[in-house]
């Protein structure tokens, strides 16, 4: 058996899933630092002898990416390439006994809120004086800003409130200087994610406190950049939209997950909102954010769904012209209200309704991505890759949203500079254009 000189105590923290986990991540990569251990994320060199998986147990394609990712360093633990083994986040919050039986070669499985002890098996203490500081892993002109953990709300087909508990607001001061630190290491843009951000304050002040926070945010000297994400529709805090349209440095975005719109599919879904409200929601958004790009999220092929239900579906897409959508397929998950149902979509229907709804959305793109050749739109610049420069409108969040790309050796800009461009072309998707 090949056992290389390892260097001692180095770990490598791999994430997977959601923005939320890789928060996370950044919060262990910059508590091990401050306790002098010798840390990387995600590194392709082998040359850590201890690996630290940070998983995502959200639905059934997530569930198998981190089952896969654990039993290849357990492969490489019994090939001798690593040492240590330890897995944290959902997958193993929520699987933990199952997973200590089938893949015995993890030294320790944790949850998703035992930092402490984790780091204690890393030879490493939480230090608390931390709190608000992390490691980026993401280019550090952006950042993602956890405002909250864990949800409060019933939806039938989800996992989450099992994995990450409860809804627990950030206190706001806790939040600001948590800001104040990433603007002081050269983050501009700040992605305000939760599992529900509509929900922020209730908890901890006894009302809805999203407007506040992002008046506190944007008022923060270096920001030039806020953007909403996991915005939730039932009881939507209003007052964060007058927020977001008198706030220059507030992007003009935001991401609101609707799942679905029939009132049938709603009401199975236990979204706490109807097709009426729903339409009324998006088209009160529009009128108070002129401008607005709205992201939404579907599902499709959920128990109960009728053709009738989908093809409502495909209208309200057509209707509501959403600028930036995704939609995923129905995924059965255990220990959800769901989960109690009969499964009754076959796969094969589920991913026609996906690409049907996908198909409908390209048509939409193109022609709203049409209407901007011409403009001259600011730009944030996240990398150069091959012969392009690549970066986001205010439209566009990272990863998930459309990109501008500007020809690298005709426009000079910096990676995580902002930059005037004028759109020249338009794709389905991306855009094309010259700096100004
Ligand atoms: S709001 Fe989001 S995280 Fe919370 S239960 Fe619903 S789908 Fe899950």
């Amino acid at each position: 058996m090949k056992t290389k000189a390892l260097k001692r105590n180095k770990v490598n923290i791999v994430t997977l899933g959601c923005s939320k986990n890789s928060v996370d991540s950044e919060v262990l990569y910059s508590q091990l630092k401050a306790n002098k251990v010798d840390v990387v994320h995600e590194s392709t060199e082998d040359d850590a002898n201890i690996v630290v998986i940070n998983t995502c147990g959200f639905i059934d394609n997530a569930k198998e990416e981190s089952i896969n990712t654990i039993i290849r360093w357990a492969e490489a633990k019994q090939a001798g390439q690593i040492e240590q083994l330890f897995v944290t986040g959902c997958l193993s919050q929520r699987y933990k006994p199952e997973l200590e039986k089938e893949i015995p070669e993890v030294d320790q499985y944790f949850g998703t809120t035992h930092l402490p002890q984790l780091l204690k098996s890393l030879g490493a203490d939480y230090k608390h004086e931390l709190i608000g500081e992390r490691q980026l892993t993401t280019p550090s002109h952006f950042a993602y800003l956890k405002i909250s953990e864990g949800c409060d709300r019933p939806c039938s087909f989800c996992a989450i409130p099992i994995m990450r508990g409860k809804h627990v607001s950030k206190p706001i001061e806790e939040i600001e200087k948590e800001v104040r630190f990433l603007v002081k290491n050269g983050t501009k843009e700040i992605l305000i994610i939760a599992q529900d951000s509509t929900y922020y304050g209730l908890d901890i002040y006894g009302e809805r406190k999203l407007a506040t926070l992002l008046q506190h945010i944007s008022a923060i000297e270096g920001v030039e950049w806020v953007r909403l994400h996991y915005a939730y529709p039932s009881q939507f805090p209003e007052d964060a939209l007058d927020v977001m349209a008198s706030s220059p440095n507030i992007c003009k975005y935001i991401d609101i997950p609707l799942q679905h719109v029939s009132d049938a599919m709603l009401k199975t879904m236990r979204r706490g909102i109807t097709e009426k409200r729903t339409r009324d929601l998006v088209k009160t958004i529009r009128e108070k954010v002129p401008g607005i790009a709205i992201r939404t999220t579907l599902i499709v092929g959920h128990p109960g769904e009728t053709e009738e239900d989908f093809e409502a579906l495909c209208r309200f897409v057509e209707d509501c012209q959403f600028e930036r959508l995704g939609v995923f397929t129905y995924s059965h998950e255990d220990g959800t209200h769901s989960g109690t149902m009969e499964d009754s979509v076959p796969q094969e229907v589920k991913e026609e309704r996906a690409a049907r709804v996908m198909e409908i959305q390209q048509a939409i793109s193109a022609k709203l991505n049409k209407q901007r050749v011409g403009q001259v739109v600011k730009v944030l610049f996240d990398r150069k890759e091959g012969d392009y420069f690549i970066g986001r409108t205010e439209w566009d969040s990272p990863e998930v949203d459309n990109e501008v790309l500007v020809k690298a050796d005709s426009n000079y800009v910096r990676v995580g500079d902002f930059a005037m461009v004028k759109i020249d072309s338009a794709e389905d998707f991306d855009l094309y254009g010259t700096v100004q």
